[in-house]
């Protein structure tokens, strides 16, 4: 099975499946009880956090919990007014339209939103020139689900109209090693207790990156003719993954590396960090630097980005182990 199809396979599909996040799932499932009580569509809801937390997996899980259609599409696909018009207007009673990477859709795309969100309609220009006219659309009640990775890159109208706001944030290493026990018992991997707390420690607090570990994890055992993964196997292969103890990986240590040892620990603006490390500034935006704030080993500042003691101590632990930087 290629990975994607192993993704859906360990991929919970009932709010009962879905791993920590208590507070926010048991008020998910107050809402979506509440709105099959009233027979009437969930209100608007938007997820952000990181890549990778479950944003997605939610949208699915809200769709099937209610028993209803989900549609789904992403802001950078929405490029024209009617690609979103069309979607909405083949919308089915209740049904979820969820949109990814909300914060990328065009302004003009997003004008349509607005009633359609509101007021379950929305207005189209026919025509152009002097003979264009605007008629009105009505669609059936649905509900917009919308993930992003940057709330503060939201429109204030946009977010003003969702009903509900969750916010997703890193996992526990005990909710992780919790998710990676439940997916190897359905790809059938043999998984010690410590085993899964090892992995759980080095995922960066996110399932997708634990689930991806997991896997890798399997295949050095598999190799080495192993049919448990136990905690030695887990280090090993995690080391041969270059995975250190605090779950980063080689470009994490680039970055704190360059910031260190080539801009004199900071502060240093991302845009010029991303072009030292060949990266693209939204990827050390949205996957590197969160989790490098969260462990406390980069701070980010008006002037840029700056490099905090623990980075300086856990760079030479690294160095002193014989691990490459660069
Ligand atoms: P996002 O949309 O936020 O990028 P996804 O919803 O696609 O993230 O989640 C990535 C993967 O992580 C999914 O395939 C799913 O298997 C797993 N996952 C995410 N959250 C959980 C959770 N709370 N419990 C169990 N597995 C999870």
């Amino acid at each position: 099975m290629k990975d994607r199809g192993v993704d859906e396979s360990i991929r919970p599909g009932r709010l009962a499946e879905f791993i920590g996040h208590n507070d926010l799932r048991a008020n998910l499932e107050v809402f979506i009880a509440a709105a099959r009580e009233r027979g009437r569509a969930l209100d608007h809801t938007l997820f952000y956090g990181n890549p990778g937390l479950g944003k997605t997996t939610l949208a699915r899980i809200m769709a099937s919990e209610l028993g209803v259609n989900l549609i789904s599409s992403s802001g950078p696909v929405l490029e024209r007014g009617g690609d979103l018009a069309a979607i909405l207007t083949n919308l089915g009673r209740d049904d979820i339209l969820f949109i990814d990477e909300i914060h990328r859709m065009p302004a003009s795309v997003e004008e349509i939103l607005y009633p359609a969100m509101e007021d379950f309609k929305i207005d189209l220009i026919i025509g152009q020139g002097p003979g264009a006219r605007s008629v009105k659309i009505d669609l059936e009640p649905f509900t917009l689900v919308g993930a992003t990775t940057r709330l503060g890159l939201l429109t204030s109208p946009l977010r003003d109209r969702f009903g509900c706001v969750f916010r997703l944030d890193f996992y526990s290493p005990e909710e992780i090693s919790r998710i990676v026990r439940r997916a190897a018992r359905i790809l059938d991997i043999e998984l010690s207790e410590e085993g899964a707390a090892v992995i759980g420690r080095r995922s960066r607090g996110t399932p997708r990156i634990a689930n991806r570990l997991l896997r890798r994890v399997r295949d050095f055992a598999v190799v080495h003719g192993r049919d448990l993964v136990d905690q030695d196997m887990a280090e090993m292969a995690l080391e041969r993954l270059d995975v250190d103890p605090f779950g980063l990986d080689q470009m994490d240590r680039k970055i704190l590396s360059l910031v260190i040892n080539q801009f004199g620990g900071g502060p240093v603006g991302v845009k010029t960090l991303a072009v030292a490390c060949s990266e693209e500034v939204r990827t050390i935006e949205d996957i590197y630097e969160p989790f490098l704030i969260q462990c406390g080993l980069l701070k980010r500042t008006p002037r840029g980005r700056v490099a905090t003691a623990k980075a300086y101590q856990h760079l030479k632990n690294a160095s002193e182990s014989g691990d490459s930087l660069l």
